[in-house]
């Protein structure tokens, strides 16, 4: 569709649709969607199940660096393989969400994952969704959202995906862990979450993530490519 290779680059907090946006976004532009998110988890899965602590960075970085990752578009949703083996819902349990923050803080973790996401994007056209794509992994990236949602709202996103997986979870619970994870996202030392200066913010409460995806489309059609 599009002339040239190009980046797209969305930020933002927990449970602020980057997925379920970025996901619509590679669909109907056809490009490739890399979850960030979802490979610092598998990361996290991993050095859990090795017994190994937050803070041993050398060997969190060989896990990181060793890792091999697949991912394969599934309707909407997307599996992650790592190793040949499918983690797609091992990555969402508790136990990974609550560490998640703290074993992606390692540098030789970050530095590992950053190179893979460079390497996704030398081929091809991507959208990649995190918290430090437009700040470290893609500073030149073409194009830049970052995506908010007042703080009930995504509480209530994610009750509803864990519905779904049959979890029970107060709204209380949910708005307590989204912040406790802000709070250790915004304020590490290494690649915090914040917005670029140069990305177009967009505010998605009220909005379905179609809506969320349009308004991120639009405006990649509106860049200085040509369709060929
Ligand atoms: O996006 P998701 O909520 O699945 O991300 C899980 C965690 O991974 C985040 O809370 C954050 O600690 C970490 N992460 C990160 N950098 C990224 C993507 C995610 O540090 N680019």
């Amino acid at each position: 569709m599009f002339s040239e290779k190009f980046v797209i680059a969305i930020d933002g907090p927990a449970g602020s649709g980057k997925s379920t946006t970025a996901s619509a976004v590679a669909r109907k532009l056809d490009i490739v969607h890399l979850d960030t998110g979802a490979m610092y988890r598998a990361l996290t899965l991993l050095a859990i199940e090795k017994g190994i602590a937050t803070d041993n960075n050398s060997a969190l970085g060989k896990i990181a660096q060793n890792m091999v990752f697949a991912f394969k578009r599934d309707g909407s949703s997307q599996q992650i393989s790592v190793d040949s083996r499918n983690v797609t819902s091992d990555i969402r349990s508790e136990k990974v969400t609550s560490l998640v923050a703290k074993y992606c803080q390692s540098p030789s973790v970050r530095e590992a994952m950053v190179a893979k996401q460079r390497d996704v994007a030398k081929d091809a056209s991507v959208v990649l969704e995190g918290r430090d794509i437009g700040t470290v992994v893609f500073p030149d990236a073409k194009f830049k959202f970052f995506i908010t949602a007042s703080i009930e709202e995504r509480a209530k996103r994610r009750m509803a995906d864990f519905k779904k997986m049959g979890r029970d979870v107060t709204l209380d619970e949910l708005m307590k862990e989204i912040a406790d994870r802000d709070r250790e996202d915004s304020t590490r030392a290494v690649s915090p979450l914040r917005k670029a200066s140069d990305a177009v913010e967009i505010d998605t409460t009220g909005l379905t993530p179609e809506q969320q995806a349009d308004k991120i489309v639009k405006i990649v059609k509106q860049g200085q490519f040509r369709s060929v």
